[in-house]
């Protein structure tokens, strides 16, 4: 099957690759003809680098995990799909009888096979097999596009759900990544009243700044904690996500909330960062952390289907599968404008 492999860090191609083991069908699952994949920080990060922690690219891996497509085959038992439907996927799949799934926690499973993460295979190739009960499907005036968006919008969603957001409270996001901008999307999904989003880039603040209700400050030009003061009567944000990863943003953070405010961590610093306990405990701070996502895929394709969530404009640029490679190396550039760049694995779906 033609695939986008990443061969060894900094080496890509599309070529042929024998997916036979990852094409068995069990009764539980579908087959689908894959239509988009949006290209994640993650997989850009395994071409540059070959490495995330401990997941080492040591053999030739198919990447992408942000998927879209139109199933062609059903297994035995599957009831809730048919030849046609139009789908998304969730990319992580759990052992179903470990403990973390049966305590509801399936994205925690040890043994989670999750797409693109060594060494399993990603979704970058023109067919995939995947477990129906992973596989949710999209209504009509949800696009193929908007599809391969719920992956990175269910990080989002994940993070605002663990925060509890109440009807009405700020929230603050720092980093205006495409996991910040939809964690802020999926706050105000969720009820929040105001969010304000910080970053250093003005071309990512301008894009975030689009929604009504994002509130965006560049923190080039403005202390973050004297706008949040000012927008909240001194209060305080209800919820702060720290979405950027980046270890200055740890630096009081725990200032920009309200009292018995929660932080939500949801970027992924490059090692060990302090955070201040003290400043944490003077506020009863509620500190919670997430691991992609778990429960949220359904809700996520309810808010696109609802028109509450519009995720369309963060689609910065599709490219053919011919132009993967090209695609790869425009998103190791890492350009600010660039939100989310997309591949049309199948040409006419849309
Ligand atoms: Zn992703």
């Amino acid at each position: 099957m033609k695939a986008l492999v990443l061969e060894e860090k900094l080496r890509l191609s599309l070529r042929e690759i024998d997916l036979t083991a990852e094409m068995k069908m069990g009764p539980r699952d579908v087959r689908i003809r894959m239509a988009r994949v949006g290209i994640c920080g993650s997989d850009v990060h395994y071409y540059k680098h070959g490495r995330i922690g401990p997941f080492v690219v040591n053999q030739p891996m198919v990447l992408g995990h942000e998927a879209s497509g139109v199933v062609v085959e059903v297994g035995k038992e599957v009831k809730s799909l048919k030849a046609g439907d139009r789908v998304c996927m969730e990319p992580g799949i759990p052992d179903p009888t470990s403990r973390a799934s049966l305590e509801g926690h399936y994205n925690l499973d040890p043994a989670v096979r999750f797409w693109a993460t060594p060494p399993i295979h990603g979704c970058l190739c023109t067919e995939v097999v995947h477990p129906a009960a992973f596989t949710f499907k999209l209504p009509d005036h949800v696009s193929l596009a908007e599809g391969a968006m719920v992956e990175p919008f269910a990080v989002g969603l994940h993070a605002a759900t663990k925060a509890q957001i109440k009807p009405g409270a700020t929230a603050v996001v720092t980093g205006a990544g495409p996991i910040g901008t939809m964690t802020a999307l999926a706050a105000l999904a969720a009820g929040a009243g105001q969010v304000v989003i910080s970053d250093v880039a003005a071309e990512k603040l301008k894009i975030a700044g689009r929604y009504a209700g994002i509130v965006p400050v560049d923190l080039g030009s403005a202390p973050l904690v004297e706008r949040v003061k000012e927008l909240t009567g001194g209060w305080g944000a209800d919820v702060v996500f720290e979405a950027s990863g980046s270890p200055r943003a740890f630096e009081g953070i725990f200032e920009l909330l309200a009292p018995s405010g929660t932080l939500v961590l949801v970027g992924m610093p490059p090692g060990p960062v302090s955070l201040d306990v003290v400043a944490a405990q003077a506020k009863e701070a509620r500190v919670e952390t997430i691991f992609r996502y778990a429960n949220v895929y359904a809700k996520a394709v309810a808010l696109l289907a609802s028109g509450k969530v519009d995720l369309k404009p963060l689609i910065s640029a599709t490219f053919s599968f011919a132009e993967s490679v090209a695609a790869f190396e425009r998103a190791a550039e890492g350009r600010p404008a660039d939100v989310k760049l997309q591949i049309a694995v199948e040409e006419s779906a849309r």
